[in-house]
């Protein structure tokens, strides 16, 4: 358990325009902050940051929460990993009191690995440089490649010797966890160094950490690859990580514009020649979490790839991937036997910006220069050749851009634009098909997942607002919440948080809602211990319910329902904005929660009275009959302030 106090003064210092801001680009947009949402995929900008709220808000899939639920959703962290997650980032110290174990098991597992891995980067950085072996094979390795020193700490290069034992020996001697050793790919099942005689490329997450390492042969034979990349784990998922971004992400935010290149050594010297947004692709050709990840920091992007078959056959898959994240995508293909460190080498890094400049080209372009002059003049091939380009036109969202590409497809293949524009409406068709399928196969997969899970400190709130019967409910705790210790009544400088307290005494049974009634009894029980009761605590609770209920009032695009107003069939006594009109609207919300009541008392009377006709109970039936009345007329009183018509 972390302390209270603790815990609010991490609420207090975690801003979460920092907090996101590590993670993906912002731009100012009024008082809010804008971006690409992380959580789904979209072409245009509905994250909503509210510095002034300290919350975000996605418009498009609907995910809102706080630095805290930020982080937890955003780096698969449960509540506590994302406290201290953010006690790191904001030099809050953690005086832990007790933990339950199970927690601190996973805890400690996630953290260990990646401490193992921190180990590991660190006794390959010392073969490399501390080492008489590792300098003369290792770091000559580097030398002759140019690399500097500063280079070589800035990526946290090393050396794996190649005996098989020399990383397995220091771990035992430092008595590390051999089984979670095996589990991250860095020893074998055979108990041997999973990595020999290679340099190693330690790969960072985000946030700076080593998740995993790639290693680049010495010696090469048919039987040892170049490249061997860790094993997936807890902490590393190939697919989802980009080598160099961690070192690369605030210049390709600055710059607007990312270098993608094929291999970590292109990454590394690269940067060493200040040119800082280019990134790899580690272990796996481009994917879409990777483009994905590329276009929360910018929309466009330059494949920088070898001349070879290899090469380009990347850059062809790449292109069509990001092209329907709506990036905008050109191509640079290097000279034959020429790759990105060997041109830095040869010509100097001012030569390859120029080069780059001067030859890269979209994808139309590309296409139309990896077919000779013959095909295109052979009817078939050219039918062929655009058919190609038309499908990679499909994948672009965006409309406007589609029919560019089109009219220059028509224009340089020489066919006529209505032809063009008649193929891409069938292959948007079966593209747009495809992406059903496979959206319902993903939600399939989904739902099995979620149901399968127990991950209950995850955000799994079941909460949802707008049933018809807790609407009222949902109105009052919202104002008692978010303007509690606002006057209610200047004449008696009664506080809303009084009134609502001294009004609800009354109605208390009613409120029915568990949820409702926990986040009630807990505000009371704080006001008289005399703890604070912000929305900041509410909307940081444990409870992911009671986080999503508070969240919800707070969006920082919140308007009045109209269903609400729809579904009660009577005009609502005040205008929007509602944040400004939260005593009307709790006045009208607590007359509709008596009504609420009295419908039911009213309802209990009936069978009473049923009741009491059946037994012939005259007497009984009078007094009953009587109390009938007071409520009719309660009710009716409460009705004409509401502005609607009861029915008897
Ligand atoms: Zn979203």
């Amino acid at each position: 358990m972390i302390p209270a106090k603790t815990i609010e003064e991490i609420f207090q210092k975690a801003r979460i325009e920092e907090v996101v801001g590590d993670f993906m680009v912002l731009k100012r947009r009024g008082v809010n902050l804008l971006g690409h949402c992380p959580f789904h995929n979209e072409k245009t900008p509905s994250f909503t940051v509210s510095p002034a709220k300290n919350i975000f808000k996605c418009f498009g899939c609907g995910k809102s929460g706080t630095p805290v639920g930020f982080i937890m959703e955003h780096e698969n962290m449960t509540y506590v990993e994302a406290l201290h997650y953010l006690a790191r980032k904001y030099n809050v110290q953690i005086e832990e009191v007790e933990r339950n174990p199970e927690q601190v098991e996973a805890d400690k597992q996630k953290e260990s690995l990646i401490l193992i891995n921190e180990f590991a980067m660190k006794h390959f950085q010392h073969n490399l440089l501390e080492t008489q072996f590792g300098r003369d094979v290792g770091l000559s390795y580097f030398t002759s490649r140019g690399f500097h020193r500063a280079t070589i700490e800035k990526f946290g290069l090393g050396f794996a010797y190649p005996d098989g034992y020399n990383l397995l020996n220091e771990a035992k001697t430092k008595a590390y966890n051999i089984d979670l050793m095996k589990e991250l790919g860095l020893i074998t099942s055979s108990d041997r160094d999973f990595f020999t005689n290679r340099v190693m490329f330690p790969i960072f997450n985000l946030s700076g950490r080593v998740i995993g390492f790639g290693g680049r042969a010495l010696t090469t034979n048919d039987k040892t690859p170049k490249y061997l990349n860790s094993a997936d784990s807890e902490i590393y998922n190939k697919s989802r990580n980009l080598y160099g971004f961690y070192q690369g992400k605030n210049a390709i935010r600055k710059e607007d514009h990312c270098i993608l290149v094929e291999g970590y050594a292109d990454v590394t010297t690269l940067h060493q020649a200040g040119i800082e947004i280019a990134v790899a692709s580690s272990g796996t050709s481009l994917t879409v979490e990777q483009s994905q990840l590329i276009k929360r920091f910018t929309d466009n992007i330059t494949v920088l790839y070898d001349g070879d078959q290899a090469g380009i056959k990347a850059a062809i898959r790449a292109i069509d991937i990001l092209l329907e994240q709506n990036i905008n995508v050109n191509i640079a293909i290097l000279p034959d036997e020429e790759d990105p460190d060997s041109y830095l080498k040869n010509h100097g890094a001012q030569a390859l910006l120029d080069f780059i400049s001067s030859n890269q080209m979209n994808f139309v372009q590309f296409k139309l220069t990896q077919s000779d002059d013959a095909s295109r003049k052979d009817p078939i091939k050219k039918v062929t050749l655009a058919q190609d380009i038309i499908q990679s036109i499909a994948r672009i969202p965006d409309m406007l851009k589609r029919e560019v590409y089109g009219t220059e497809t028509a224009r340089m293949l020489d066919i006529r634009e209505e032809v063009i524009f008649t193929e891409l409406a069938k292959a948007l068709k079966k593209h747009t098909d495809q992406q059903r399928l496979e959206a319902y196969r993903d939600q399939r997969i989904k739902e099995r997942e979620s149901t399968s899970a127990d991950n209950q400190e995850k955000d799994t709130a079941t909460f949802e607002s707008g049933t018809e019967e807790n609407m009222p409910l949902n109105a009052i705790m919202k104002v008692l919440i978010l303007h509690g210790d606002d006057i209610y009544d200047y004449q008696t400088n009664q506080l809303i948080k009084e009134r609502i307290i001294e009004d609800l005494e009354e109605e208390s049974e009613y409120i029915n809602h568990p949820l409702y009634l926990q986040l009630y009894e807990e505000y009371k029980t704080r006001l008289e211990s005399g703890q604070t009761n912000s929305y900041e605590y509410y909307i940081n609770h444990s409870n992911a319910d009671i986080r999503k209920m508070v969240l919800l009032w707070i969006d920082p695009g919140y308007e009045f329902s109209q269903n609400w107003i729809d579904k009660y069939q009577h005009p609502l006594q005040y205008q929007p904005p509602p944040d400004k009109n939260y005593i009307n609207e709790y006045n009208h919300s607590i007359l509709l929660l008596k009504m609420q009541s009295l419908n039911l008392i009213v309802e209990e009377n009936k069978q009473k009275i049923n009741e009491l006709i059946a037994n012939k109970d005259e007497e009984g039936l009078i007094i009953q009959l009587r109390a009938q009345l007071l409520i009719d007329k309660e009710r009716k009183e409460i009705a004409e302030k509401l502005g609607i018509v009861v029915i008897p």
